[in-house]
């Protein structure tokens, strides 16, 4: 399956990241070099422990860290014309609160550093290939639902999601024109909600509050009167279809959703964490005023994942979950 991989140089940014730290747990045995490479502006660096010693020095032959931002030319952190064959363009803040946070910071990872890495690529390596992590939030607010890789979404592009939204919009741009102008392999993964481990307990994100806040005993955060719905993905199903969609032969060009069509409300999310966390006590939501441009529903149309990579997500939410609070525990019982 990842054969593709043996002996080749990947690129990961965004490396100390949840899916990027993730992605380079995936890749070390695979037998391919890796390059991660990571800010650490939302990343973090404990997601790397396992593979680096407190200087950052990895503990693994083949990988590597460095610690750059890839909004500056590539010629700035990597040695002149370092051949990579696989780029994995991962790097962005990725939680509402987070990018809301850093908006200049997101904007430009996702379009500035999108170009300068596809440049990069392409002028060292033209046969490499470039993966770029989209994102469900391309579709915006959904007239489509479940959304099919068609749709063309309903974005705000002057909202306070829009600096996320509309520059992985962008960043996909980029990556349509050096593929249809410059032959490049580009390949772009629409990433829906995903969880699991090595997620940031504190990035606002509906499923660390409401974990972190079960652990405390509630009550948990419901935005709105909690019908609105996601869909989530296990982070080890994510990787395992990013790690196919870059191997796959023949997939140039495409752009496909990632994600676990299973629908939730977010009450329900709220209720199915506190009954899992605290099995038996009494459910208590404190509801909050919903935050500006707030997607009303999300779930992934996975037909054309199922038709070029075999996509069929392993992991039910009741599993994944119980993996989640299992990281989660022992952070909780550090910050208490
Ligand atoms: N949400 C919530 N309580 C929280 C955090 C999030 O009700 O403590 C809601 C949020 O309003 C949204 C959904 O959960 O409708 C998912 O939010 P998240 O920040 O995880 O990411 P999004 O899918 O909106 O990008």
């Amino acid at each position: 399956m990842f054969e593709f991989l043996q002996g080749k140089t990947v690129l990961v940014t965004g490396a100390a990241g949840f899916i990027g730290s993730n992605l380079v747990a995936k890749l070390i045995p695979l037998g391919a070099h890796i390059i991660g490479v990571d800010n650490l502006l939302t990343g973090r660096i404990e997601n790397l422990a396992g593979f680096l010693d407190d200087a950052r020095i990895s503990r693994v032959s083949n990988f590597e860290f460095i610690t750059a931002d890839v909004t500056q030319p590539v010629a700035s952190y990597l040695p002149e014309g370092k051949k990579i064959d696989v780029v994995l363009h991962f790097a962005s803040p990725a939680s509402p609160p987070r990018y809301q946070k850093y908006p200049v910071e997101t904007y430009l990872v996702n379009s500035l550093a999108t170009h300068y890495l596809a440049e990069y690529l392409h002028k060292t390596n033209p046969e490499g290939r470039f993966v770029f992590a989209g994102t469900s939030e391309a579709y915006g607010d959904p007239q489509v639902h479940p959304q099919p890789e068609t749709y063309w979404g309903n974005v705000n592009p002057n909202g306070k999601r829009s600096c996320y939204d509309e520059s992985k919009r962008l960043g996909e741009t980029i990556c349509g024109v050096f593929y249809r102008d410059f032959g490049l392999d580009t390949r772009i993964v629409r990433i829906f909600n995903t969880y699991g481990p090595n997620m940031d307990p504190t990035d606002g994100r509906v499923i660390p509050n409401f974990v972190m806040q079960a652990l405390k005993g509630g009550p948990l955060t419901v935005y709105g009167d909690g019908s609105y719905t996601r869909s989530y993905c296990y982070i080890d199903d994510l990787v395992e279809y990013i790690l196919r969609m870059t191997c796959k032969e023949g997939l140039a060009g495409e752009t496909v959703n990632i994600g676990n069509p299973q629908e939730f409300t977010i009450l329900q999310t709220a209720q199915l964490i506190h009954e899992a966390i605290n099995p038996g006590a009494e459910f208590k939501a404190d509801f909050k005023p919903l935050p500006s441009d707030d997607p009303t529903k999300r779930k992934p149309d996975i037909t054309k994942a199922k038709q070029l990579l075999g996509f069929e997500p392993q992991v039910q939410f009741a599993e994944g979950l119980q993996k989640t609070i299992e990281y989660f525990r022992p952070i909780y019982a550090a910050v208490s």
